[in-house]
């Protein structure tokens, strides 16, 4: 079944990055954007500069994490946008917080910190899933985009086991949603991105990014702009029979 023609797209973790690009994307295509972030500086730049160019846009402030921040967002977006058709489950973090600024091991990880993870990357992605799904179910149609990692799928020393875990689970929330919501016209889809050049990787020592790029076919960094184009695939009508798919942009870098 294809989208209606005029797509409202909620995108999480939108001021900047991969979900500034996607965002970004769906609006220079012609949709409607809900521009969401816990930053709300971010958040309204974002969507003012989208405005700016013509685009019906609303910048919104929300912690994912936080179901009430979540539902207020998603009822904010529809007063502004109309009914949200595509959903795209950005947000998400990867602290260093252990010696040299690198990852803690499991050990040595801090309770707390294991579980804003989880919270943020996982049960985020569940909070806008269970606001914004029933109105998709409504219509009989919607696309829901969740953001996984390459680090959800291998071993990368990179990143912290909490968060490892939370993009892996990703994966399994988006299969099983998959055949929940595919009855009712939803497909819900992964992207996994390799190491992709934003503020998020910039904070990251040279070398361990150096590294990456050895082991990548391609012999670079993504581009945010790279990641949104498969996202923008997946909400489009030519997407319209995928579903409960992981899709690696990550330049060759993991080929299973
Ligand atoms: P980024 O540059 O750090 O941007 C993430 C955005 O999400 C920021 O604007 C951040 O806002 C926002 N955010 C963080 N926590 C939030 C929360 N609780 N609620 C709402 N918004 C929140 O990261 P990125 O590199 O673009 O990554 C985007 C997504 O892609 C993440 O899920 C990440 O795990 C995934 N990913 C990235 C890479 C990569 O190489 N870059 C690779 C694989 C997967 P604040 O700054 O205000 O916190």
């Amino acid at each position: 079944m294809s989208l209606s023609s005029s797509p409202v797209v909620f995108v999480t973790g939108a001021g900047r990055g991969i979900g500034r690009a996607m965002a970004d994307a769906h609006a220079d295509a012609g949709a409607a954007v809900a521009y969401v972030d816990f930053d709300p500086a971010l958040a309204e730049e974002a969507a003012n500069a989208a405005a700016l160019r013509g685009v019906k846009a609303v910048g919104l402030a929300a912690d994912v994490a936080d179901y009430a921040a979540v539902e207020a967002a998603a009822s904010a977006a529809v007063a502004a946008l109309g009914p949200v058709t595509v959903l795209v489950n950005n947000a998400g973090i990867s602290p260093k917080g252990g010696a040299d600024g690198r990852r803690a091991e499991a050990p040595d990880m801090d309770p707390a910190e294991w579980r804003r993870v989880i919270d943020v990357n996982l049960t985020g992605a569940f909070n806008c899933v269970r606001a914004l799904s029933p109105g998709m179910k409504a219509l009989g149609q919607g696309r829901i985009i969740n953001i996984s990692s390459v680090a959800g799928r291998t071993y990368c020393d990179i990143v912290g086991v909490h968060y490892a875990a939370s993009k892996a689970a990703l994966i399994g929330f988006t299969k099983h949603l998959a055949g929940e919501l595919g009855p009712y016209g939803i497909t819900v889809n992964a992207i996994a991105p390799g190491r992709i050049d934003t503020p998020m990787v910039r904070g990251t020592a040279t070398a361990a990014n150096e590294a990456v790029r050895l082991v990548t076919p391609l012999r670079r960094l993504g581009q945010p702009e790279e990641v949104a184009e498969v996202c923008r695939f997946l909400s489009s009508d030519a997407a319209a029979f995928v579903t409960g798919q992981v899709i690696d942009v990550a330049g060759g870098w993991l080929m299973t």
